[in-house]
């Protein structure tokens, strides 16, 4: 079955298996939401455990094929995909838009940002290196070679439902992996239009399977349970990372986790004011807030706090909010529940003593939105400096000193990113330095590259996703003792 949903884009709406596109075993379906309205826009197989361990069959029907293939026919097709993608991007960007919410120009942005993962990749895999040099002794060479690890479980959420799959999919077929992408339940659609799009490219059957399923745990716990299965890489929340590192622990998996973030965004005295408010608008408001980069407190010197208020204010209250493809440079926030828990955090706040500067309340429904908000004097130890905000709210708090900045940036158990603005770059750095976090953002408001390193310290996760890093997640070093 497919759908139409977008001109111009036929969707698959089955699972994808050993090259073809099927039912659930049992038939089942279920429902895909547009956030901007509450209405359903589709209905997509939903994967049972059975499915699940076929998709495991069909990855390994496809692993040794793949792994033998030359590095130079597997970028081929990486780069096709990435050419296939990018002639897609408008009717793409759409579908993100229908099932997600976010504006038109974040899921463009997010698509260009996506197929990136495939050209980085196609260029990364004709790289990938060994080592050999003589071992201390004298006595033989230690040669290291570099395999792929085998079969990968990629688990993805929905709030970039097309940048955190090509993410996974574009290092682990560049390393000679085959995958089965299980995506969000909330934007299956976008991971089904992936899937169709590498098939399109040429990636052998069985190399790439997608088994959208609504019951996760399940069909994520069987697959782990599978020998073959090597690799499991996810992204999404800390609570649920911890759950898939105790399944995998079972069975001494290899396991990536891109997880949860809290980060802090330091403006400290001597910073340029407009630089910091335009950092500070898309650090908060790319993706209406729903990114685990999302800057998630504001900490602000108190010489530079009033004009930082009024011009960060003024910004915010100046955003349009309204459906993602009526041109709103905000969308509605996932679902309902979303909103609740933002509404929640923000209530918090106001009643342990923060102050509201714009916003701090719903949209007007059907769809499930929230105004673009600013909180000033929020305390220490309310909710919201806790928790992942995971909307268009940002906290503002004060600091005297840059060791007080840094005491509280780190007062959490995430460590994604920090931002730091400051015209003094020497002292910037020194800062950035001392943040426990796995990626800083010195004078500017985004960090993602796919030529970089992205991924996280503390609970925000373990390995790298990006840059010759991400390839090497889904590889094994061999080490051949030799005597020649
Ligand atoms: P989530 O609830 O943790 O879900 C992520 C994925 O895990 C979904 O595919 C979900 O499937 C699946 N899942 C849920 N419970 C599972 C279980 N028991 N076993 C196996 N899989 C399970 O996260 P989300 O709400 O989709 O995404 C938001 C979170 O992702 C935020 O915390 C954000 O910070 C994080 N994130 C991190 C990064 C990063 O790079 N560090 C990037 C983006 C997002 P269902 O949808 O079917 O439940």
């Amino acid at each position: 079955m497919s759908t139409e949903l977008v001109a111009g884009l036929t969707v698959p709406t089955d699972l994808l298996r050993g090259g073809a596109w099927v039912g659930a075993q049992d038939g089942g379906r279920f429902d895909v939401i547009d956030p901007a309205t509450a209405e359903t826009i589709a209905d997509v197989a939903n994967g049972t455990v059975a499915d699940a361990l076929a998709s495991v069959e069909a990855a390994a029907e496809a692993a040794a094929g793949w792994a033998a293939t030359a590095p130079r026919e597997r970028a081929r097709i990486l780069l096709r995909a990435f050419d296939l993608m990018t002639e897609r991007e408008e009717q793409v960007a759409e579908l993100i838009v229908r099932e997600n919410g976010k504006s038109f120009t974040d899921a463009l942005g997010e698509v260009r940002y996506a197929a990136e993962f495939f050209r980085w990749y196609a260029e990364e895999a004709v790289r990938v290196s060994g080592e050999i040099r003589t071992a201390p002794s004298g006595a033989n060479r230690i040669m290291v070679v570099r395999q792929p690890i085998g079969i990968a479980l990629l688990i993805t959420p929905w709030n970039f439902p097309a940048a955190m799959a090509t993410r996974k999919i574009g290092p682990a077929l560049a390393a000679g992996c085959t995958v089965i992408l299980k995506p969000a339940s909330e934007t299956p659609l976008t991971a089904l239009a992936v899937g169709a799009i590498l098939a399109e490219a040429g990636v052998p059957d069985g190399v790439v399977n997608v088994l959208p399923s609504r019951r996760s745990g399940a069909v994520a716990a069987a697959i782990l349970a599978d020998p073959r299965v090597r690799k499991l890489s996810f992204t999404g929340s800390t609570e649920v990372g911890r759950t898939l590192l105790k399944t995998a622990a079972d069975h001494v998996i290899s396991s990536s986790m891109e997880l949860g973030g809290n980060a802090p965004l330091l403006v400290l005295e001597d910073a340029d004011v407009d630089v910091a408010v335009a950092g500070a608008m898309v650090a908060k408001m790319r993706n209406g807030g729903e990114a685990c980069t999302a800057a998630n407190r504001i900490y602000v010197h108190r010489a530079v706090l009033a004009e930082f208020t009024e011009k960060f204010g003024a910004a915010m209250a100046a955003l349009s909010v309204g459906p993602g493809m009526d041109g709103a440079a905000v969308g509605p926030l996932v679902n309902a529940a979303a909103v609740d828990k933002v509404d929640e955090l923000v209530s918090d706040a106001v009643q342990r003593g923060a102050r509201v500067v714009v916003g701090g309340a719903r949209g007007e429904g059907p769809g499930y939105y929230y105004a673009p908000t600013v909180l000033a004097d929020v305390p220490v130890g309310a909710q919201i400096t806790d928790e992942e905000i995971f909307g268009p709210v940002a906290p503002v708090i004060t600091f005297d000193t840059d060791e007080e900045a840094i005491r509280l940036a780190n007062a959490t158990e995430y460590g994604l990113v920090a931002y730091v603005f400051s015209k003094d770059l020497a002292r910037a750095l020194r800062v950035s330095e001392a943040l426990e976090s796995g990626m800083v953002g010195i004078n500017r408001g985004v960090v993602s590259d796919p030529a970089a390193p992205f991924g996280g310290v503390k609970q925000s996760g373990i390995g790298r996703e990006g840059g010759h890093e991400g390839l090497l997640e889904y590889t094994e070093s061999k080490y051949i003792a030799v005597d020649w």
